[in-house]
Protein backbone atom coordinates (compact mmCIF):
# COMPACT_ATOMS: atom_id res chain seq x y z
CA UNK A 1 0.00 0.00 0.00
CA UNK A 2 2.84 2.58 1.07
CA UNK A 3 4.38 1.66 -2.26
CA UNK A 4 1.28 2.39 -4.30
CA UNK A 5 1.29 5.01 -2.47
CA UNK A 6 4.64 6.77 -3.00
CA UNK A 7 4.33 5.42 -6.96
CA UNK A 8 1.15 7.74 -7.46
CA UNK A 9 2.92 10.46 -5.77
CA UNK A 10 5.96 9.95 -7.67
CA UNK A 11 4.08 9.48 -11.07
CA UNK A 12 2.15 13.01 -10.09
CA UNK A 13 5.56 14.36 -8.86
CA UNK A 14 7.79 13.62 -12.42
CA UNK A 15 6.98 16.66 -14.06
CA UNK A 16 9.24 18.33 -11.33
CA UNK A 17 11.58 15.66 -10.31
CA UNK A 18 15.23 15.46 -11.67
CA UNK A 19 14.83 11.95 -12.04
CA UNK A 20 12.76 8.47 -11.98
CA UNK A 21 13.40 4.76 -11.56
CA UNK A 22 12.21 2.47 -13.95
CA UNK A 23 12.49 -1.62 -14.09
CA UNK A 24 14.25 -2.28 -17.58
CA UNK A 25 14.35 -6.16 -18.40
CA UNK A 26 16.22 -7.06 -14.67
CA UNK A 27 17.75 -4.05 -13.76
CA UNK A 28 15.99 -1.05 -11.97
CA UNK A 29 17.66 2.02 -13.86
CA UNK A 30 17.06 5.74 -12.04
CA UNK A 31 16.27 7.85 -15.48
CA UNK A 32 15.35 11.93 -15.80
CA UNK A 33 11.40 12.34 -17.02
CA UNK A 34 12.90 15.13 -19.46
CA UNK A 35 15.79 13.17 -21.19
CA UNK A 36 15.78 10.31 -22.39
CA UNK A 37 19.55 9.34 -23.12
CA UNK A 38 20.26 10.35 -19.60
CA UNK A 39 20.65 7.51 -17.25
CA UNK A 40 21.86 7.79 -13.49
CA UNK A 41 23.14 3.99 -13.10
CA UNK A 42 21.49 0.42 -13.20
CA UNK A 43 20.70 -1.43 -9.83
CA UNK A 44 20.21 -5.15 -9.28
CA UNK A 45 17.69 -4.04 -6.46
CA UNK A 46 15.20 -1.58 -6.17
CA UNK A 47 16.39 0.05 -2.42
CA UNK A 48 19.66 0.29 -4.28
CA UNK A 49 18.06 2.07 -7.61
CA UNK A 50 16.12 4.22 -4.88
CA UNK A 51 19.29 4.80 -2.52
CA UNK A 52 20.93 6.50 -6.17
CA UNK A 53 17.51 8.59 -6.98
CA UNK A 54 17.78 10.30 -3.52
CA UNK A 55 21.41 11.39 -3.89
CA UNK A 56 20.02 12.66 -7.69
CA UNK A 57 17.45 14.11 -5.70
CA UNK A 58 19.56 15.78 -3.32
CA UNK A 59 21.64 17.35 -5.61
CA UNK A 60 18.85 19.17 -7.28
CA UNK A 61 17.94 20.60 -3.49
CA UNK A 62 21.12 21.81 -2.79
CA UNK A 63 21.78 23.68 -5.40
CA UNK A 64 19.78 22.71 -8.75
CA UNK A 65 22.75 22.69 -11.45
CA UNK A 66 24.42 19.47 -10.18
CA UNK A 67 21.53 17.46 -11.53
CA UNK A 68 23.55 15.97 -14.66
CA UNK A 69 26.92 16.20 -12.80
CA UNK A 70 25.89 13.10 -11.08
CA UNK A 71 28.56 10.53 -10.28
CA UNK A 72 31.76 12.28 -10.40
CA UNK A 73 30.18 15.30 -8.60
CA UNK A 74 28.25 12.50 -5.68
CA UNK A 75 32.44 11.01 -5.54
CA UNK A 76 33.46 14.79 -4.80
CA UNK A 77 31.15 15.15 -1.96
CA UNK A 78 31.59 12.24 -0.40
CA UNK A 79 35.28 12.85 -0.11
CA UNK A 80 35.13 16.19 0.80
CA UNK A 81 32.78 15.33 3.37
CA UNK A 82 35.07 12.56 4.23
CA UNK A 83 38.46 14.43 4.38
CA UNK A 84 36.48 17.90 6.16
CA UNK A 85 36.43 15.50 9.42
CA UNK A 86 38.77 13.62 11.79
CA UNK A 87 39.20 10.20 9.48
CA UNK A 88 36.93 7.80 10.85
CA UNK A 89 36.94 3.51 9.60
CA UNK A 90 33.11 3.48 9.44
CA UNK A 91 33.08 6.58 6.92
CA UNK A 92 35.61 5.39 5.09
CA UNK A 93 34.87 2.37 4.65
CA UNK A 94 30.91 3.81 3.33
CA UNK A 95 33.22 6.00 0.84
CA UNK A 96 35.16 2.58 -0.43
CA UNK A 97 31.31 0.64 -0.68
CA UNK A 98 30.17 3.62 -3.04
CA UNK A 99 33.80 3.89 -4.52
CA UNK A 100 33.13 -0.25 -5.31
CA UNK A 101 29.40 -0.04 -6.44
CA UNK A 102 29.40 2.87 -8.55
CA UNK A 103 32.96 2.36 -10.46
CA UNK A 104 34.10 -0.63 -12.40
CA UNK A 105 37.43 -0.20 -11.89
CA UNK A 106 37.54 -3.82 -9.81
CA UNK A 107 36.99 -5.63 -13.08
CA UNK A 108 39.74 -7.58 -15.14
CA UNK A 109 39.88 -5.69 -17.95
CA UNK A 110 41.21 -2.33 -17.98
CA UNK A 111 40.23 0.33 -20.71
CA UNK A 112 42.42 1.55 -23.25
CA UNK A 113 44.94 4.39 -21.82
CA UNK A 114 43.20 4.19 -18.19
CA UNK A 115 45.36 1.86 -16.48
CA UNK A 116 47.26 4.80 -14.36
CA UNK A 117 43.93 5.67 -13.26
CA UNK A 118 42.33 2.16 -12.80
CA UNK A 119 45.73 2.12 -10.10
CA UNK A 120 45.12 4.95 -8.42
CA UNK A 121 41.33 4.46 -7.66
CA UNK A 122 42.75 0.80 -6.62
CA UNK A 123 45.18 2.47 -4.20
CA UNK A 124 42.23 5.26 -3.11
CA UNK A 125 39.75 2.35 -2.58
CA UNK A 126 42.31 0.27 -0.68
CA UNK A 127 43.31 2.89 1.73
CA UNK A 128 39.23 3.69 2.13
CA UNK A 129 38.50 -0.20 3.07
CA UNK A 130 41.71 -1.54 4.55
CA UNK A 131 43.92 1.54 5.03
CA UNK A 132 42.08 3.85 7.76
CA UNK A 133 41.21 0.77 9.71
CA UNK A 134 44.85 -0.68 9.67
CA UNK A 135 45.80 2.66 11.55
CA UNK A 136 42.66 1.95 14.23
CA UNK A 137 43.85 3.55 17.10
CA UNK A 138 44.95 6.89 15.07
CA UNK A 139 42.97 6.82 11.71
CA UNK A 140 44.36 9.83 10.96
CA UNK A 141 47.81 8.50 10.13
CA UNK A 142 46.24 7.20 6.73
CA UNK A 143 45.02 11.04 5.80
CA UNK A 144 47.95 11.61 3.68
CA UNK A 145 47.42 8.41 1.67
CA UNK A 146 44.12 8.86 1.44
CA UNK A 147 45.14 12.72 0.49
CA UNK A 148 47.60 11.55 -2.32
CA UNK A 149 45.35 8.61 -3.63
CA UNK A 150 42.28 10.91 -4.36
CA UNK A 151 44.59 13.68 -5.82
CA UNK A 152 45.40 11.37 -8.18
CA UNK A 153 41.84 10.57 -9.46
CA UNK A 154 40.20 13.82 -8.87
CA UNK A 155 41.69 15.32 -11.77
CA UNK A 156 40.49 12.57 -13.88
CA UNK A 157 36.52 12.13 -12.77
CA UNK A 158 35.33 12.88 -16.38
CA UNK A 159 37.36 9.58 -17.27
CA UNK A 160 36.30 7.88 -14.62
CA UNK A 161 32.78 8.20 -14.68
CA UNK A 162 33.52 7.93 -18.84
CA UNK A 163 35.33 4.25 -18.46
CA UNK A 164 34.58 2.90 -15.34
CA UNK A 165 30.83 3.82 -14.19
CA UNK A 166 27.21 2.75 -15.63
CA UNK A 167 26.83 6.25 -16.66
CA UNK A 168 29.99 6.00 -18.75
CA UNK A 169 27.59 5.62 -22.24
CA UNK A 170 26.35 9.06 -21.76
CA UNK A 171 28.95 11.52 -23.33
CA UNK A 172 31.25 13.44 -21.26
CA UNK A 173 32.75 15.68 -23.29
CA UNK A 174 36.76 16.18 -22.49
CA UNK A 175 36.44 19.75 -23.73
CA UNK A 176 33.97 22.25 -26.03
CA UNK A 177 34.86 25.20 -28.07
CA UNK A 178 32.82 28.05 -28.05
CA UNK A 179 33.99 30.70 -30.79
CA UNK A 180 37.57 31.10 -29.73
CA UNK A 181 37.21 30.12 -26.05
CA UNK A 182 38.13 26.65 -25.13
CA UNK A 183 36.41 25.10 -21.90
CA UNK A 184 37.95 21.70 -20.66
CA UNK A 185 35.75 19.76 -18.45
CA UNK A 186 37.73 17.98 -15.41
CA UNK A 187 34.36 17.51 -13.52
CA UNK A 188 32.87 14.93 -15.60
CA UNK A 189 29.83 16.94 -16.68
CA UNK A 190 27.59 15.98 -19.53
CA UNK A 191 27.70 18.35 -22.84
CA UNK A 192 24.58 20.21 -21.77
CA UNK A 193 25.86 20.74 -18.12
CA UNK A 194 28.96 21.89 -19.86
CA UNK A 195 27.17 24.17 -22.34
CA UNK A 196 25.51 25.76 -19.10
CA UNK A 197 28.72 26.62 -17.69
CA UNK A 198 30.11 27.86 -20.45
CA UNK A 199 27.15 29.98 -21.48
CA UNK A 200 27.60 31.62 -17.82
CA UNK A 201 31.25 32.52 -18.10
CA UNK A 202 30.71 33.96 -22.20
CA UNK A 203 28.20 36.33 -20.43
CA UNK A 204 31.08 37.68 -17.73
CA UNK A 205 33.51 37.75 -20.34
CA UNK A 206 30.93 39.99 -22.49
CA UNK A 207 30.89 42.47 -19.69
CA UNK A 208 34.48 43.73 -20.51
CA UNK A 209 34.67 46.86 -21.73
CA UNK A 210 36.77 48.68 -24.12
CA UNK A 211 40.12 47.77 -24.45
CA UNK A 212 39.69 44.92 -22.14
CA UNK A 213 38.36 42.67 -24.04
CA UNK A 214 42.00 42.36 -25.45
CA UNK A 215 42.18 39.89 -22.08
CA UNK A 216 40.97 37.21 -24.32
CA UNK A 217 43.34 37.85 -27.20
CA UNK A 218 43.65 34.26 -28.78
CA UNK A 219 40.96 32.79 -27.12
CA UNK A 220 40.78 31.21 -23.22
CA UNK A 221 41.37 28.30 -22.16
CA UNK A 222 38.87 27.87 -19.38
CA UNK A 223 39.32 24.84 -16.77
CA UNK A 224 36.51 23.67 -15.17
CA UNK A 225 37.58 22.06 -12.16
CA UNK A 226 36.77 20.93 -8.55
CA UNK A 227 37.80 22.21 -5.34
CA UNK A 228 41.17 20.69 -5.33
CA UNK A 229 42.95 22.66 -7.96
CA UNK A 230 41.62 25.54 -5.30
CA UNK A 231 43.37 27.26 -2.37
CA UNK A 232 40.47 28.55 0.30
CA UNK A 233 36.96 29.50 -1.36
CA UNK A 234 38.40 31.33 -4.75
CA UNK A 235 36.00 31.08 -7.28
CA UNK A 236 38.83 31.05 -10.37
CA UNK A 237 42.50 32.02 -11.03
CA UNK A 238 44.26 32.10 -13.92
CA UNK A 239 47.58 30.08 -14.25
CA UNK A 240 50.02 32.19 -16.37
CA UNK A 241 52.29 29.10 -16.88
CA UNK A 242 49.63 27.31 -18.48
CA UNK A 243 47.54 30.41 -19.87
CA UNK A 244 44.70 28.93 -18.70
CA UNK A 245 41.65 30.42 -16.10
CA UNK A 246 40.45 27.97 -13.56
CA UNK A 247 37.03 28.26 -12.81
CA UNK A 248 35.81 26.50 -9.38
CA UNK A 249 32.85 23.98 -10.98
CA UNK A 250 30.31 24.69 -8.36
CA UNK A 251 26.50 26.58 -9.10
CA UNK A 252 27.90 30.16 -7.76
CA UNK A 253 28.78 29.93 -11.84
CA UNK A 254 25.54 29.58 -12.85
CA UNK A 255 23.84 31.97 -10.17
CA UNK A 256 26.83 34.71 -11.03
CA UNK A 257 26.73 37.67 -9.09
CA UNK A 258 27.22 41.10 -11.07
CA UNK A 259 29.99 43.50 -10.74
CA UNK A 260 30.14 44.24 -7.08
CA UNK A 261 33.45 44.21 -5.30
CA UNK A 262 34.47 40.54 -4.50
CA UNK A 263 31.32 39.29 -6.19
CA UNK A 264 31.65 35.96 -8.83
CA UNK A 265 31.78 38.27 -12.00
CA UNK A 266 34.26 40.58 -10.32
CA UNK A 267 36.30 37.49 -9.28
CA UNK A 268 36.81 36.51 -13.00
CA UNK A 269 37.32 39.63 -14.78
CA UNK A 270 40.74 40.19 -12.08
CA UNK A 271 41.63 37.27 -13.33
CA UNK A 272 41.32 38.38 -16.68
CA UNK A 273 43.38 41.03 -15.72
CA UNK A 274 46.05 38.88 -14.76
CA UNK A 275 45.65 37.18 -18.68
CA UNK A 276 45.79 40.77 -19.78
CA UNK A 277 48.85 41.55 -18.71
CA UNK A 278 50.76 37.77 -19.29
CA UNK A 279 49.49 38.38 -22.90
CA UNK A 280 50.43 41.54 -23.95
CA UNK A 281 53.70 41.68 -21.86
CA UNK A 282 54.77 45.32 -23.63
CA UNK A 283 53.37 47.11 -20.63
CA UNK A 284 55.95 48.74 -18.87
CA UNK A 285 54.79 50.61 -16.04
CA UNK A 286 54.90 48.96 -12.88
CA UNK A 287 51.38 48.72 -11.50
CA UNK A 288 52.07 47.66 -8.05
CA UNK A 289 53.95 51.00 -6.95
CA UNK A 290 52.09 53.34 -4.94
CA UNK A 291 50.71 55.68 -7.77
CA UNK A 292 48.62 52.51 -8.88
CA UNK A 293 47.30 51.32 -5.72
CA UNK A 294 43.38 50.60 -5.00
CA UNK A 295 41.54 48.12 -2.87
CA UNK A 296 43.44 46.22 -0.04
CA UNK A 297 44.08 43.59 -1.54
CA UNK A 298 46.25 45.38 -4.79
CA UNK A 299 48.86 45.89 -1.88
CA UNK A 300 49.50 42.23 -2.71
CA UNK A 301 52.56 41.95 -4.77
CA UNK A 302 51.18 41.74 -8.56
CA UNK A 303 47.97 42.18 -7.91
CA UNK A 304 47.93 46.07 -8.55
CA UNK A 305 47.06 45.66 -12.09
CA UNK A 306 43.86 43.25 -12.04
CA UNK A 307 42.91 45.02 -9.42
CA UNK A 308 42.65 48.34 -11.36
CA UNK A 309 41.25 45.93 -14.85
CA UNK A 310 38.27 45.14 -12.52
CA UNK A 311 37.35 48.22 -10.72
CA UNK A 312 37.36 50.06 -13.74
CA UNK A 313 35.58 47.89 -15.75
CA UNK A 314 32.75 47.88 -13.51
CA UNK A 315 33.15 51.49 -12.49
CA UNK A 316 33.41 49.98 -8.45
CA UNK A 317 34.64 53.10 -6.64
CA UNK A 318 35.32 53.54 -3.24
CA UNK A 319 38.70 51.41 -3.35
CA UNK A 320 41.12 53.96 -4.00
CA UNK A 321 40.64 57.37 -5.07
CA UNK A 322 38.56 57.75 -8.48
CA UNK A 323 41.48 59.76 -9.84
CA UNK A 324 43.73 56.61 -9.70
CA UNK A 325 41.29 55.10 -12.04
CA UNK A 326 40.96 57.78 -14.53
CA UNK A 327 44.82 57.71 -14.99
CA UNK A 328 44.57 54.38 -14.84
CA UNK A 329 42.05 54.28 -17.78
CA UNK A 330 43.58 57.02 -20.34
CA UNK A 331 46.48 55.14 -20.03
CA UNK A 332 45.42 51.95 -20.63
CA UNK A 333 43.15 53.55 -23.68
CA UNK A 334 45.81 55.61 -24.67
CA UNK A 335 47.48 52.62 -25.64
CA UNK A 336 45.32 51.65 -28.38
CA UNK A 337 46.02 54.58 -30.62
CA UNK A 338 49.51 54.98 -29.19
CA UNK A 339 51.93 55.11 -32.50
CA UNK A 340 53.92 52.05 -33.43
CA UNK A 341 56.98 51.46 -31.41
CA UNK A 342 60.31 52.69 -32.68
CA UNK A 343 62.31 49.99 -34.50
CA UNK A 344 65.08 49.09 -32.05
CA UNK A 345 68.33 50.79 -32.13
CA UNK A 346 70.08 47.42 -33.95
CA UNK A 347 67.60 47.51 -36.63
CA UNK A 348 67.56 50.62 -37.09
CA UNK A 349 71.08 50.61 -37.57
CA UNK A 350 70.79 47.57 -40.10
CA UNK A 351 68.27 49.74 -41.86
CA UNK A 352 70.63 52.58 -42.90
CA UNK A 353 73.31 50.08 -44.27
ZN1 LIG B 1 44.86 38.26 -8.52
Amino acid sequence: MIARLLQAARLLLAEERTAIIRKEKDKWVVRSPHNKSWCGGRYDTKEEAEKRLREVEGFKHRGGSFVSAGLADDLTSKMSDLLARPLDVVASKDVAAFLADRFSFQVARTPSGQKDLKKAVESLHWWLQHGVAQYRDNPEAARTSIEHAWGKVEPHLADLVRNFSAEGGRNVPKEIVVGANTYVNLVGFSEPQLRKYSDSLEKVFSELRGWRTRALTGGVRVVLAGPRDFRGTASGTYRSAEDALYVRATPKVLQRTAGTYGAFDYIIVHELGHRYQAVHRSMNVDFDRPEWLTSKYSHKDGEGFAELFALSNFGIHGYGSPETLERFEALMSGRDHQPKPELPEHLRHLKQL
